[in-house]
């Protein structure tokens, strides 16, 4: 779009009455980087095509990937109580500080903190509130990344950390995840991208869309990684602790520990508690495991033993300045969210993710020119169809959508082709009406084998 100039006092085309007609404000060079990659993809498919004749089917929609669309897991009643008693006790009407109220910063703090044994130590004051994890991630991009530098996401990946970073205009990187060895990360090409001007990675586990959860070992060789190139990580692990499965594609054994400790310990591998002295900065939020992505409640967590992120420290205090953090009311709830939620709501969520994904997963692999990979925490799964006659997978999701009224996103809104996403907080019988749909429709679109 031109850039609009304000009105010009020598336009000549006033109408009588002495006004002119306003022309259009104009917005912004930094705005107009601004994209949402999942809105384009979308645009492209057309969604308000009437169903073919004698479709009459009711709209299965598995596009949104919101734990509360469809109120069959509803947050813990001990964060609503919480929240109640943050709004009634009248300590919930002030500023806070920009960087947080010091009991919601310590409640994060004694929430993570390994103790003396651990490798991840924290205190009140390495921990900023934020709005959600979004915030969150607003904040550590802005304050690592700027023109000229490069930054690494993973493809695929959760693709508001390009809406993000658009602001700083820095360019992006891609390194690949393969879908074979549990959605591990190339950690070849992953090295082969990074140079003397690369800002951070990301890394993003469990992961958004993958349903990944990557063992221990792969967190410290990631780390190992990281150290010898010195490049700082910003880890999104907004689903910590919400796993259940961690070692390739089949399920744990029975006997393996499902949680251990606050956030599943033992499962889940925190980044920061296996990558030594190499800094990063750890993005969290009670969106996803507390069910309540509304709540916008968030935080980033700086990891530094070396002291090496002391400016950043600064940046963050900025940028929080700049920001002024999230709701009193969702801070001063959220001390008593975190003691009071019992153990029995994070297992719940978690035997329920598991199996709707396991159910899931085993109905779709019995649909051929399907290949799903079976979900191991976080709330996807992920889904690869081959032999169908279609270009692309908005070409497919358009197709499925026109013929079965079931709508699903497309693996290009997370920059992968070939591949479907499934949000596992749907409840069973719609997932399964939909597979339904999803098979009779593979079997019309079958490519002839050769
Ligand atoms: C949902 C999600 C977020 C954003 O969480 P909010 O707290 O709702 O802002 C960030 N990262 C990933 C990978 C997500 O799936």
């Amino acid at each position: 779009m031109a850039p609009v100039s304000i009105n010009d006092p020598t336009d000549t085309s006033a109408t009588s009455s002495g006004t002119k007609p306003w022309k259009k404000i104009a917005v912004s060079k930094t705005v107009q980087r601004i994209s949402n990659p999942i809105r384009e993809v979308l645009a492209a498919i057309d969604l308000s095509a009437a169903p073919e004749a004698g479709v009459a089917k009711p709209l299965i929609n598995l596009g949104l990937g919101d734990p509360s669309v469809f109120g069959n897991m509803p947050p813990a009643p001990e964060s609503i109580a919480a929240i109640e008693e943050s709004l009634r006790s009248g300590r919930a009407l002030g500023y806070p500080e920009s960087v947080g109220y010091p009991d919601a910063r310590l409640a994060v703090a004694n929430y993570f903190d390994e103790g003396p044994t651990g490798n991840w130590r924290v205190t009140a004051g390495d921990v900023v509130m934020t709005h959600g994890a979004s915030g969150a991630l607003e904040m550590a991009i802005s304050v690592l990344a700027e023109e000229g530098k490069n930054v690494l996401f993973p493809k695929p990946l959760f693709t508001a950390y390009e809406t993000m970073s658009a602001v700083a205009n820095c360019e992006i990187r891609y390194y690949n995840l393969l879908p074979e060895l549990n959605w591990e990360v190339d950690l070849a090409h992953l090295e082969s991208l990074i140079d003397e001007n690369t800002a951070f990675v990301i890394l993003n586990n469990p992961s958004n869309p993958c349903g990944s959860n990557w063992s221990e070992q792969h967190l410290r060789d990631l780390a190992a990684v990281m150290n010898r190139h010195q490049v700082v990580v910003i880890s999104d692990e907004v689903y910590a602790g919400l796993a259940w499965n961690v070692t390739g594609p089949e399920p744990a054994a029975a006997s393996a520990p499902r949680v251990e400790g606050k956030f599943n310990r033992g499962v889940f591998t925190p980044y920061a508690s296996v990558c030594g002295a190499a800094p990063c900065l750890v993005v969290g939020a009670i969106s996803k495991r507390w069910l309540a992505p509304g709540h916008r409640l968030g935080w980033v967590v700086v990891h530094d033993p070396q002291g090496v992120l002391a400016d950043v420290r600064q940046g963050l205090g900025k940028w929080a300045f700049r920001v002024q953090g999230p709701t009193s009311i969702m801070q001063r709830a959220l001390p008593a969210i975190l003691a009071n939620t019992p153990e029995k709501f994070y297992l719940d969520t978690m035997t329920e993710l598991e199996r709707v994904g396991k159910a899931l997963f085993e109905r779709l692999s019995r649909i051929p020119g399907l290949k799903p990979y079976l979900p191991q925490g976080a709330m996807y799964l992920i889904c690869r169809y081959e032999g169908l006659d279609f270009a692309n997978d908005k070409e497919f999701v358009t197709a499925l959508h026109l013929e079965e009224r079931v709508f699903i996103l497309p693996g290009a809104c997370f920059r992968l082709d070939g591949f479907i996403r499934f949000v596992t907080t749907t409840p069973l019988p719609v997932l399964l009406d939909a597979c339904d749909r999803i098979e009779a429709f593979c079997e019309r679109h079958r490519l002839p084998s050769t």
